[in-house]
């Protein structure tokens, strides 16, 4: 157990009883006031701890903080966390347990409602036997993701605050709404931000890191068809839901989600309706290589083209919308990024682990944007169900990595 067990416990079980989960399909910004919540919350123990330049910024629901350099030297860094929930799980009201010292048999959640984590369902659990786990009563998710990060950042900041001896260079901190929705953190001001590099912290197992994600877009196919009387329809009726599907079928039958893994891309169809006169697709395309990427997007105005060759000119249009890119491209002309996030992970005794992630993070955009932003995991397990938990350990060992990190950044040149 390390000095930083107590606050990031009390921290992270104070967090995660807010409800601050998202919404999907709603355009207000944040999708829900309840984010505001943990927002004001931790703007006022920013200010509390010491924390300088402290900002709630009311219109987007972003907070933000500084710790100054204490130092001469010392390149400034930030850390990123968002605050919101997954929306495939009850969001609250969250009431966080804790099990101490996990015997590393089945935990019953809830006796109430016979709710049990059962350890043939996630055998996860099995790497933390006589450790303090952090669970949920089993009726809604825990928001381990991403409150284990906010818990970690914050008892961080807090350290080198009561810790002034502590030598350290600028370090900025962020904590943003709306990731689970695909918020892309785009209300986050750079201008504001104080640093010109950043990590986000999110994702699951202890030690993973990620530089790498997808690129992204989607695809809108609209078909037009030709309706006339199913009686006296030879040779005129053009139903558009049989070319839609000649669209579909010329998709690589095996480049697709179920099929794929690792640095391997794919198309997905997310969606078509339609009649005679009029269908609609929607695919989205997904690859880690740029090059592979566009030819994916190439492929499909081929295919595109070729059906409005057989069929009447204007059948098929395709308008295709980016979504976001990988941060690979970006981070690469700052590979000290990636270098001193693994040396730190290893110089706490953990094994740096790096997996291209297939998907987004709010970094893919940041880093777009001109902010480079690899990720750091969170250290939580199950996320986005009723059966996520945290390790206590693990956001503790985050804090010790954050540390670490700061010191390598202190001795670069800003
Ligand atoms: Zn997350």
């Amino acid at each position: 157990m390390s000095q930083f067990y107590d606050s990031v416990k009390e921290r992270f079980i104070r967090y995660a009883s807010v409800d601050t989960q998202s919404a999907n399909g709603v355009s207000d910004t944040p999708t829900t006031r309840r984010q505001f919540d943990l927002a004001e919350m931790l703007r006022d123990e920013l200010l509390e701890i010491g924390v300088s330049d402290v900002f709630l910024d009311e219109r987007c629901c972003v907070v933000y903080g500084v710790i100054p350099s204490n130092t001469d030297s010392g390149m400034p860094i930030g850390y990123i966390a968002h605050m919101d929930t997954a929306t495939e799980a009850p969001g609250g009201p969250v009431r966080p347990q804790v099990i101490e010292d996990y015997d590393g048999g089945d935990i019953l959640l809830n006796s109430g409602k016979d709710i049990w984590m059962r350890r043939s369902d996630f055998p996860n659990l099995g790497m933390y036997v006589g450790e303090d786990l952090i669970c949920s009563d089993g009726t809604t998710l825990l928001g381990g993701d991403d409150k284990a990060s906010i818990a970690s950042i914050m008892t961080m900041a807090e350290y080198y605050v009561s810790h002034p001896d502590v030598k350290h260079g600028t370090i900025a901190i962020a904590f943003t709404p709306d990731e689970e929705v695909g918020g892309l953190a785009k209300d986050l001001d750079l201008g504001r931000f104080a640093a010109k590099i950043a990590y986000t912290l999110d994702g699951d197992h202890l030690g993973y890191y990620e530089y790498e994600t997808f690129n992204a877009s989607r695809a809108d196919i609209t078909v037009k068809g030709r309706a006339v009387h199913p009686g006296t329809a030879k040779g005129i009726m053009v139903n558009s839901i049989d070319v839609a599907q000649e669209f579909l079928a010329s998709l690589p039958a095996y480049e697709k989600p179920q099929y794929t893994d690792g640095r391997e891309g794919f198309f997905y169809v997310t969606g078509i309706s339609g009649s005679c006169e009029q269908t609609d697709l929607q695919v989205i395309i997904r690859d880690h290589d740029p090059v592979q990427f566009e030819n994916r997007e190439h492929y499909l105005a081929i295919v595109t083209e070729e059906l409005n060759r057989k069929y009447p000119d204007g059948t098929v249009t395709l308008s295709i919308t980016e979504q976001y890119r990988s941060m690979k491209e970006v981070i690469d002309r700052v590979p000290f990024m990636v270098d001193n996030l693994k040396r730190a992970i290893s110089d706490c005794g953990i094994e740096p682990v790096c997996i291209p992630f297939r998907g987004g993070t709010d970094g893919s955009a940041l880093s777009q944007r001109g902010l480079p932003c690899p990720n750091l995991s969170a250290g939580y397990e199950n996320a986005h169900g009723r059966f996520e938990y945290v390790p206590i350990i693990n956001m503790e060992k985050n804090v010790e990595i954050l540390l670490r990190l700061n010191e390598l950044y202190s001795a670069m040149d800003s």
